[in-house]
């Protein structure tokens, strides 16, 4: 077993994660401060540095002016972009605008890819994707009801959606509804591109995270489809195939989060041994670091860390080779596994912290509330952890 990595790769990797170091976590207490909002004349100047620099959307395809990197090497990028919150966007491959060009790109027709693809994939424009609904649980899907209607040539969209992240200031949303209610229930779906420009379409409000109310790409939108009427060639994909793309759009997604969650995990662990070894705990000068209890932490966290990279690598390199399908449980462990190391490890490091882990001083608070959300989105991991042994229970017979 070669555990390598392509020397093109690392290198790339090394370029990406000091320019995060260098020029994006500078800018994090103003983020922490002001919110977005202020900062976003200055993030859309580093972006077409960026570009300038060769490094724009390491995931997507060349013919779209990305890189075009396989799923190990953009695993790779995931985890140097995540150690700030503004390293995805800055490079173009923010959530959800990323899995929504690989959704075009897998499914668009010629002009749904010239309206809509060009422009998400130069970084013009944001994108939304609306599944979830406040009614009904979003832990199982086939209980959608927000629907479609086909009147002539026009789709006439009717329903609400929540949690549909980054919809403030975005000007496509990929809606999931129920286009064919008596089909069978994974046949019930499709998925419709709703320019946010449309009558009957509107964002209600931006719902508050732990108190917080986020704006813009960090917001989380309430929005309401009301005789929304979009022409029939909307259809994103076959009708009826909102699942499957669904499935496609989340596989390869859950590695770039992973990856992303572990960046965070190494920053939040940088901290807290900066912390710990800085931190005066006695008269005689003995700091955190001297204490047993937090150098456990410390090496805890690192091997967690270093057990679920392993495990992500391992799973995007099983896509790559044996594809989705035979990957399903490692995608599914990865999923839970990873959120639940980077709960404990940004826990840990807030902890350490002491008082200061609670303000928005430093970048802890942020991730401890943006990130708990991991363990819930993308399939909550009661749901994983059901899939998972459900299918190792049939794989015995029972
Ligand atoms: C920060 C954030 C961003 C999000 N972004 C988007 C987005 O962009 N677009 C979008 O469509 N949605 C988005 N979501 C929604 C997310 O996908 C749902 O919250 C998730 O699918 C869970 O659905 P629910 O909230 O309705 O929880 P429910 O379905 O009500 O489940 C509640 C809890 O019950 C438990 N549970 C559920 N089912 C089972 C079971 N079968 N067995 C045992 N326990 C179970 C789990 O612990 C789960 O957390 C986002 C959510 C968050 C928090």
């Amino acid at each position: 077993m070669d555990f390598r990595i392509d020397a093109e790769v690392e290198q790339l990797v090394g370029r990406i994660r000091a320019f995060v170091d260098e020029r994006l976590v500078p800018l994090e207490p103003r983020l922490l401060e002001q919110g977005i909002g202020p900062l976003l004349p200055e993030i859309r100047a580093l972006r077409s540095e960026v570009r300038k620099l060769g490094l724009w959307a390491p995931n997507f395809p060349r013919e779209y002016g990305g890189l075009g990197l396989d799923l190990v090497a953009h695993g790779l990028v995931s985890e140097a972009l995540g150690r700030c919150p503004l390293g995805h966007y800055v490079f173009g491959c923010n959530a959800p605008d990323a899995g929504n060009v690989e959704l075009l790109h897998l499914y668009g027709s010629e002009a749904q890819k010239a309206t809509w693809l060009a422009p998400l994939a130069r970084g013009e424009i944001r994108s939304c994707f609306g599944m979830t609904e406040r009614e009904n649980s979003g832990a199982n899907p086939l209980m959608l009801e927000a629907r479609a209607e086909l009147e002539g040539d026009q789709w006439v969209l009717n329903g609400r959606k929540w949690f549909t992240t980054g919809a403030d200031g975005a000007s496509l949303c990929i809606a999931m509804v129920i286009t064919d209610p008596e089909a069978p229930p994974h046949q019930r779906a499709s998925m419709i591109l709703v320019p946010a420009s449309t009558p009957g379409y509107r964002l209600e409000r931006n719902t508050p995270i732990m108190g917080h109310a986020g704006q813009d790409l960090f917001s989380h939108g309430e929005i309401a489809f009301e005789d929304c009427r979009v022409p029939a060639g909307n259809l994103l994909g076959p009708r009826g195939e909102g699942f499957r793309l669904a499935q496609a759009r989340l596989g390869p997604g859950r590695i770039h989060h992973c990856m992303r969650w572990l960046g965070i995990c190494q920053r939040a662990l940088e901290l807290l041994i900066d912390r710990a070894s800085s931190r005066q705990v006695s008269p005689e000068g003995r700091t955190l670091a001297h204490s047993d209890i937090i150098r456990a932490w410390i090496a805890e966290s690192a091997a967690e860390m270093q057990a679920a990279r392993l495990m992500v690598l391992h799973t995007a390199w099983r896509i790559e080779h044996a594809g989705a399908r035979a990957a399903r449980d490692d995608v599914s462990m990865i999923k839970f596994f990873v959120a639940k190391v980077l709960e404990r490890v940004v826990d840990r490091a807030l902890q350490v912290h002491g008082g200061l882990g609670m303000t928005d001083y430093t970048v802890l608070a942020w991730y401890y509330r943006e990130e708990r959300a991991a363990r819930i989105y993308d399939g909550p991991d009661e749901v994983h952890k059901l899939s998972v042994a459900r299918r190792l229970i049939g794989a015995r017979g029972r």
